[in-house]
Formats: structure tokens, C-alpha cells, sequence
């Protein structure tokens, strides 16, 4: 996801500001328990916020009254904007535990925007519910690959899409064995607790997604599952002091995760493995493919000017690879941002298709499986 030129972003609608909010508030309220008095404070900052998009005399007016809306369909909330979000009408921020919902980790923190009345130093507040996804991936670009020469930037990048998370010290031999990895101290944090299993003993576990390798996200009723849905194998814990997984649908015979040990190992923060590492495995996937073919690739181009360039002998191929759960989130997107390369749309987002050609028909857009025969056509053409 080509992400260099950071134009300015227009003005925010309403409706987005109070989706920004929402997902703000039901954070906080899901980490009271670690960070009770700023938790606290920020419902309340984020209940300002939609008491200032509803005007006086409508919408919540107390932090309790949020909370219990977060509780319920985001559609509540955003009755003035039924029509531009219904993919969000139903969905709901915070389950009975008062903990964020698997919408909330993989949809909603698509339509974030920065709240700029609530800027400032919230350390403890993580980039994905405060900040644009464009700001993330920039932020990583600048901040955690260091350099600004093209290949040690393809290996920097392409090493954190295929090692965003293990034991520290492998991290490091694995860096170190790299060629070209240029990157930045403190790019790599503890595995968060819940994506961890403590065992009766107190040891702590994680276990690798098969399609991201990130953390799974481990729930208190036994489920382990990557919190983004369509990487969807889902794992019943069978707990103990080597806890297990077992798969819980039949799935394809792909072997299952091995249980990690917590202590000592690292990973990249959810901002960063939501919009570097996920989109990332589908680039490299979409790269080694074209490879397959003898197509020349060239990944993120000019320091991420669009994601892949592909060359057959006579013919060129540039393309952007867009992967978005919100389609309403990448129509908005490419209406005020134009892509610089024909949009590529991953495989399981072959259904974006038809609606985004109807929402933008001047737009250049391809699938996965279209563009891989088209670079395969030409491939033969050339010999
Ligand atoms: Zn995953």
C-alpha cells in the first residue's frame, strides 16, 4: 500500500470524528483496569467530543451513558449517517466483558482519523484508535526503517511483513543475518497479555497466526484466533503447562501453531502489524507469484511510490495493492488521494470489484487473479 505522499487530509465528516471517538472511549474502558485514572479521563474527553458533533440537548451526555452505547450497535450512534456507513450500523464495540470486539481490532480501526482536540501526550493510548492509517505507516517508514536508500528500505520493509514477532534473540540473529536491514531501536515490544496464555505454573504462551505470524489474540473463554478475520483459522486452547491448540473447524491440514514462550519474545505493535504486516503478506505473496512466472518485481518502488513493479521483457506492470475490510474507508480514500499505479485487490477482496468500479469508474482496477494471468500472458509473449 503505497502510502509516500502524505497529502493532507480533508476535513473530517462528522460521522468520523464519532466513530473516532467511539473506538477511543470502548479502548479505554477495555484497559480501566491497567490505566484506571487516564482511562477515565479520556471517556470523558471522548464523551465531549460527541456531545460536541450532536449539538446541545442530544447524543450522550455522560461518560456512562457512552459506555453503555458502545455496548450496543455503532448505528446508535451514528443515526445522521446511516446511508455513508452502513457497514458499521451493526456493529458493536465492547461484548458483555467489556472488552473490544473483533470488529473494533479489524474494521472500525479502518475509519480512525486524529481527534485533534484530544492530541497530546497519551502514551498509553496504542496508534491504531488515535491515528489515520496513512499517519501509521508513515510513521513507520520514517521512524523505524532507517535509511533512505531503495534496497535497504525493501529489506527493512520486507523484514518486518515476514518477522513481525519471535524470541528477541532470534529477532536479532535473523536481522543481523539479513542483508541490508536498516532498523530503528524499539521497533519490537512485549507480546501483550492478551494475546498471551498463562499457564498454571504462571509461564507464559503465544502462538504464531499461519498467515500473519503475528500474536493471536487469546480470549478468556479459550478461543485463540489472529484478530484480523480473514487470516480465519480459529484454535480451541487446551490448557496446561504445554498448552495446546486444536483446531476448531476442519479447515485444510495445515500442521498447527506450537506454543511460544512469552518470556523474552517481542513483537510489532498492533498499528503496525494492522497496516505494514497485513497488507505486507499479501505484497509479497502477490510478488513471489509474479516471480514464479520469470517476471521481473521490483517491491515498493522509489521508496513506496506504489507496491510492485512487474517487468516481462516487453511490458510493464505497476500496481497498488489495496487491502481494506471497508470499502466505504478506500472509496473515500481514493477519491481524495488518486493512486500513482492500477489498484491491485487481494484475492479474498475480489468482491470490492464491481462496487468500487461503480463508486469511481474512471479508477484503473485489477484482482489478484487477473493481474497474475495478464503478467503470465505477457510473459509468453516475450519468449
Ligand atoms: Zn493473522
Amino acid at each position: 500500500m503505497s502510502e509516500s505522499s502524505l497529502g493532507a487530509h480533508h476535513t473530517d465528516e462528522p460521522w468520523q470524528r464519532l466513530v473516532a471517538a467511539a473506538l477511543r472511549a470502548a479502548y479505554a474502558w477495555s484497559v480501566r483496569g491497567v490505566h484506571r485514572n487516564a482511562a477515565m479521563r479520556e471517556i470523558a474527553r471522548m464523551t465531549g467530543v460527541v456531545m460536541e458533533v450532536y449539538g446541545p440537548g442530544r447524543g450522550p451526555v455522560t461518560p456512562a451513558v457512552l459506555v453503555e452505547r458502545l455496548r450496543a450497535p455503532l448505528g446508535g450512534l451514528l443515526v445522521d449517517a446511516r446511508q455513508e456507513v452502513a457497514e458499521l450500523a451493526d456493529v458493536v464495540l465492547l461484548d458483555e466483558e467489556g472488552n473490544l470486539t473483533e470488529k473494533a481490532y479489524d474494521l472500525v480501526c479502518e475509519h480512525v482519523v486524529p481527534l485533534k482536540e484530544a492530541a497530546g501526550a497519551q502514551r498509553w493510548l496504542p496508534t491504531w484508535v488515535t491515528m489515520h492509517s496513512d499517519q501509521i505507516r508513515h510513521r513507520v517508514f520514517t521512524a523505524m526503517i532507517a535509511t533512505t536508500k531503495q534496497d535497504e528500505y525493501v529489506a527493512s520493509r520486507k523484514f518486518l511483513v515476514q518477522h513481525p514477532a519471535g524470541g528477541e534473540r532470534d529477532l536479532v540473529e535473523k536481522r543481523d543475518r539479513t542483508d541490508g536491514v536498516r532498523l530503528a531501536g524499539g521497533s519490537y515490544q512485549d507480546i501483550p497479555e492478551e494475546q498471551t496464555y498463562r499457564g498454571p505454573d504462571g509461564r507464559g504462551w503465544w502462538w504464531r497466526c499461519p498467515d500473519c505470524k503475528w500474536p493471536m489474540a487469546v480470549s478468556s473463554a479459550g478461543k485463540v484466533r489472529c484478530r484480523y478475520r480473514p487470516h480465519s483459522a480459529v484454535y480451541d486452547l487446551l490448557p496446561g503447562t504445554r498448552p495446546k491448540l486444536r483446531r476448531r473447524d476442519d479447515g485444510p491440514g495445515a500442521p498447527l501453531p506450537v506454543a511460544q514462550a512469552a518470556e523474552g519474545a517481542k513483537c510489532v505493535d498492533a498499528g503496525v502489524w494492522r497496516f505494514v504486516v497485513v497488507p505486507g503478506v499479501s505484497e509479497l505473496r502477490i510478488a513471489a507469484a509474479a516471480e514464479r512466472t520469470k517476471a521481473e518485481v521490483q517491491l515498493w518502488p522509489l521508496l513506496d511510490r506504489y507496491d510492485l513493479l512487474v517487468e516481462t521483457g516487453g511490458e510493464k506492470f505497476a500496481v497498488d495493492v489495496k487491502e481494506c475490510l471497508s470499502l466505504n474507508s478506500l472509496i473515500d480514500r481514493l477519491r481524495t488521494r488518486p493512486p500513482s499505479a492500477r489498484i491491485l485487490l487481494p484475492k479474498p477482496f475480489r468482491w470490492q470489484l464491481e462496487p468500487l468500479t461503480d463508486a469511481l469508474p474512471g479508477l484503473a482496477v485489477t484482482t489478484e487473479t487477473k493481474f497474475l494471468s495478464q503478467v503470465r500472458a505477457a510473459v509468453r509473449k516475450a519468449q
